[in-house]
């Protein structure tokens, strides 16, 4: 095994740590407040952080969407450049985030800040900080941002060490908005981001499984105490889970799936499914069609995550259970599609490169259109 791990993200955990933001941006700095919807507004999270940056020299910019698209934030791109913004602080959950990833490197580019989304490297970026208000993507301490393209119905990533925010708000007081929607998204995201690092054969590493089980079993517990979800105990609980979970260190020289993200973001971007529900109509199909890579794991995981010992088949069963338990339909049939969705989604993994997806690149479109046909019945 051989890996470089470095997080440099402050976990700033807990009650009131939106105040200690201060300590990480200097009163010189220009700070630009990015956020969402509003939801922000509504649970005074927004009081606190004009609060916190008393004596900054700060403006804002809002509006960004879930799954946010390139031509909102360049709207921002053009008011941090005209404006000379030094610090960027992302308020929201993984949209908000991620797109201040964007901002941060495509306001110190000259081009269009979508080749970095066509696979150009990131050489710059500004510092930028975040307050997470929803826990589900790990953004807040990871280097991933995902963009869409709404003129031509794409999603894409892209990811840099210098995309890493400096601190991340951990602060699981501003659940209290979320409603049950977000807070299953939040967890089957989280489940699925550990699955992906997870269910990957070989791994030599007993702590990288030890962690990855924990999270799984944790996230587990959560879904079975489903009805405890408005509790400070759950949510905090999910809070650091989903951020374990895509913090970089589970995946470290392991082996990587992604094949269900991937799929599903074109699923997103056609269809609109929020990014968690596109996950949960993919994984179990996709582990049913992979099986013969994926069950050594998956009857480890039945064992440790599941206690339902030497029976794999189950363990799928019992993931599928779990996401339709809160609310997270595993059928792409649940949702309005069209009598092209086969052929758009695997036309778009295509046309990305996409052709030869998972851990051992062997998801190819034909095992695509199987797990999308599973899927659609
Ligand atoms: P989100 O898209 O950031 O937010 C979904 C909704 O929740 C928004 O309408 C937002 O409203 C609302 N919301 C957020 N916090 C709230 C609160 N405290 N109370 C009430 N409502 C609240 O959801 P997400 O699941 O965190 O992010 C999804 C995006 O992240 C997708 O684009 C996905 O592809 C991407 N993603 C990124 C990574 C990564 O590693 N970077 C990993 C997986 C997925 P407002 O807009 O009004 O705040
Ligand atoms: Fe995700």
């Amino acid at each position: 095994m051989e890996y470089s791990y470095y997080n440099p993200t402050a976990i700033q955990f807990g009650k009131g740590q939106i105040k200690s933001i201060v300590n990480f941006i200097s009163k010189d700095q220009k700070v630009l407040v990015v956020y969402g919807g509003g939801s922000i507004k509504k649970n005074g999270v927004y009081d606190q952080v004009v609060s916190a940056l008393d004596g900054y020299t700060w403006s804002e910019f809002s509006g960004v969407e879930p799954n946010p698209s390139v031509e909102t934030l360049n709207k921002a791109v053009e008011i941090i450049k005209a404006e000379k913004i030094d610090f960027i602080l992302a308020v929201g959950g993984g949209s908000v985030i991620d797109g201040c990833k964007y901002l941060a490197a495509a306001s110190l580019y000259d081009g269009d800040g979508w080749d970095f989304l066509e696979g150009k490297q990131v050489e710059k970026a500004l510092p930028l900080g975040a307050i997470l208000t929803l826990p589900a993507t790990g953004s807040e301490s990871n280097v991933n941002s995902v963009i869409s393209k709404k003129a031509t119905n794409e999603k894409r990533y892209f990811g840099s060490p210098l995309l890493y925010p400096k601190f991340a708000v951990l602060d699981s007081s501003v659940m209290s908005t979320l409603d049950d929607r977000q807070l299953a998204n939040g967890l089957v995201d989280a489940f699925v981001h550990t699955c992906e690092q997870y269910l990957t054969y070989p791994n030599t590493s007993l702590l990288h499984d030890g962690y990855a089980q924990t999270i799984l079993k944790g996230l587990h517990t959560l879904a079975q105490d489903w009805s405890n979800r408005k509790t400070e105990l759950w949510q905090e609980n999910l809070m650091l889970l989903a951020n374990q979970a895509l913090n970089g260190f589970i995946g470290s020289g392991v082996p990587q799936d992604w094949a269900t993200h991937m799929i599903g973001h074109e699923i997103t971007a056609f269809y609109g499914l929020d990014h968690a529900q596109s996950l949960a109509v993919v994984q179990p199909h996709l582990l049913r069609v992979m099986i013969e890579d994926k069950q050594e794991k998956l009857t480890l995981m039945g064992k440790e995550v599941f206690d339902m010992p030497h029976n794999y088949e189950m363990v799928i069963e019992a993931i599928e259970y779990m996401y339709q338990s809160i609310g997270v339909p595993t059928k792409l049939s649940a949702y309005k599609t069209d009598d092209n969705v086969i052929s758009n989604i695997t036309k778009a993994l295509e046309s990305h490169g996409m052709t030869a997806l998972g851990e051992k690149g062997n998801v190819t479109l034909d095992k695509v259109s199987r797990i999308l046909t599973m899927s659609l019945k």
